[in-house]
């Protein structure tokens, strides 16, 4: 027997663009079917990604500034790891916010349904023995990890799931992919101890970035990590009882190695292709991607499409935006997707954080722009933090002077980014910044210091 529900809007997909654009439309006043095939509401990011990585990175980043006081006259005994305990509270702290979602779900009286779902035609889908008719309809069915195809079906080869489920420490752990998740987890393993290699195809880590951003991250891992293999490629993977036999490839030659464990963290692939989208006339390209107006509305108009499915940077604070637009416009308000910058954070140690365009970007664009830096080795709160090695950078175009870019790295960058994506927003001049009193000593004084140098009114204050 199937069940028949009827909605003004189903949104597939349950992640924070789904439940947010589920809860918005709710709250608007549309009947609201929430279609998730998982047992939890939260999607990657509260599931498997952003959440547990924070909790982990917390713990090791906690160890860490331990284990940095050494230097500073205060010893502590090495940390006596208990892994049930730390993936039990990494659980718990997940489970306390999807809980949550499930309470804000059944206040807004939307219907949440456990299930694959499944476009059987532009007004319809099935999910499990369910049948949805709806007027309108919201894709959120994100990203799954990328993989590559010679690898052998083996349990020591993880995904970012895996490595997240935190099965045991590994002692030689190789990451494949020197991008933001690969990163993360590898600064997990490498604060619990494993041996941890990094590879990268491209010539440097966290591609997209400025290279002086990332330089300060490179010196601490170079100290950190066995190593780090960029302009190198993994072209092989051999399962042996002892290990994983690894076959790298880069310009001085071939070379193999053993790891007890592999990370693969070679990018994200949307879901856009599982969903029958065909049958409903939505066009999905050949990715798996569904292209969007700003509107959010797909090739057919009362269908809309969020987050990671509609394309890069696949970010969580990118799919809720996006979800609230796209709930505004299927309740009838004339809501439009019009931001300029969305912020990119690595929290890994340092921390690295930009939003709008790089110096590398402007110039690959033959943009005329000037740039401006202050190192945080003259910040009086940075040193106190052991932080000096840090950097905050602001990009302005050269005829407008408007601010189009700040990157910044070192201790909380990732916090500190939001007032440089208000000043872009708000179209601020380096000089507004400038002029706005910024408390000291904190770390959001570089920003004021940044700009200053801009304006050439920089007078140090420690
Ligand atoms: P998702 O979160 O992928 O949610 C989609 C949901 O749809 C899933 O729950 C899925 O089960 C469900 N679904 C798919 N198909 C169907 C179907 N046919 N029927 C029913 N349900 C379906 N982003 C950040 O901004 N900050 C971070 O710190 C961060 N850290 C990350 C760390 C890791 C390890 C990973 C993997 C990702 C991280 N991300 C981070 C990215 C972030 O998780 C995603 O950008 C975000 O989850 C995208 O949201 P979404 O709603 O588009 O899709």
């Amino acid at each position: 027997v199937s069940d028949e529900l009827e909605a003004d809007l189903v949104v597939l997909g349950g992640g924070p663009g789904g439940y947010t654009a589920a809860f918005r439309a709710a709250d608007l006043g549309l009947s609201v079917v929430l279609v998730e095939k998982r047992e939890s509401l939260g999607g990657v990011c509260l599931n498997v990604g952003c959440i547990p990585s924070k909790a982990l990175l917390h713990s090791v980043a906690v160890m860490e500034e331990a284990r940095a006081l050494g230097n500073r006259g205060v010893e502590f005994a090495s940390p006596d790891i208990n892994l049930e305990q730390l993936r039990s509270w990494k659980d718990g702290t997940v489970k306390k916010l999807s809980d949550g979602l499930s309470g804000l779900a059944r206040r807004r009286k939307v219907r949440v349904i456990t299930g694959e779902g499944r476009f059987t035609g532009a007004h319809s889908l099935e999910a499990g023995s369910t049948v949805v008719r709806f007027d309108k309809a919201i894709i959120a069915v994100g990203s799954r990890p990328a993989t590559l195809p010679f690898l052998p079906a083996d349990s020591r080869i993880m995904d970012s799931t895996g490595a997240l489920a935190l099965e045991e420490i590994p002692e030689r752990l190789l990451v494949i992919g020197g991008g933001i998740i690969g990163l993360e987890m590898a600064t997990v393993y490498s604060g619990l101890g494993s041996s941890v290699t990094v590879v990268e195809v491209t010539d440097g880590l966290i591609p997209g970035c400025d290279r002086d951003l990332v330089r300060p991250l490179e010196r601490r891992i170079a100290k950190r990590y066995e190593s780090v293999l960029t302009g190198t490629r993994v072209t092989g993977v051999e399962a042996l009882p002892s290990g994983l036999k690894v076959l790298f490839e880069s310009a001085d030659g071939t070379k193999t190695e053993v790891y007890d464990r592999i990370l693969v963290a070679v990018g994200r692939q949307p879901n856009g292709g599982l969903i029958d989208a065909d049958k409903a006339g939505v066009s999905v390209n050949e990715h798996g991607f569904i292209a969007v107006d700003q509107h959010q509305r797909t090739n057919v108009p009362h269908i809309f499409a969020i987050g990671d499915v509609v394309g890069n940077p696949m970010l969580a604070h990118k799919a809720t935006y996006e979800a609230k637009v796209a709930g505004e416009v299927a309740a009838g308000m004339g809501a439009i997707n019009d931001a300029k910058v969305i912020p990119s954070v690595a929290y890994t140690d340092p921390e690295v954080a930009w939003v709008g365009l790089t110096e590398e970007e402007a110039n690959s664009r033959g943009l005329a722009v000037e740039v401006a830096s202050f190192p945080w080795m003259a910040s009086g709160r940075a040193l106190t933090m052991n932080s000096g090695d840090g950097l905050t950078k602001i990009v302005t175009d050269a005829q407008t002077h408007a601010i189009l870019g700040v990157g910044m790295v070192g201790s909380h960058a990732g916090e500190l980014i939001a007032e440089a994506a208000l000043a872009i927003e708000m179209g601020c001049e380096p000089g507004d910044v400038a002029l706005t009193i910024h408390a000291h000593p904190t770390l959001s004084e570089t920003f004021a210091f940044a700009s200053e140098a801009f304006e050439g009114t920089l007078t140090e204050l420690y």
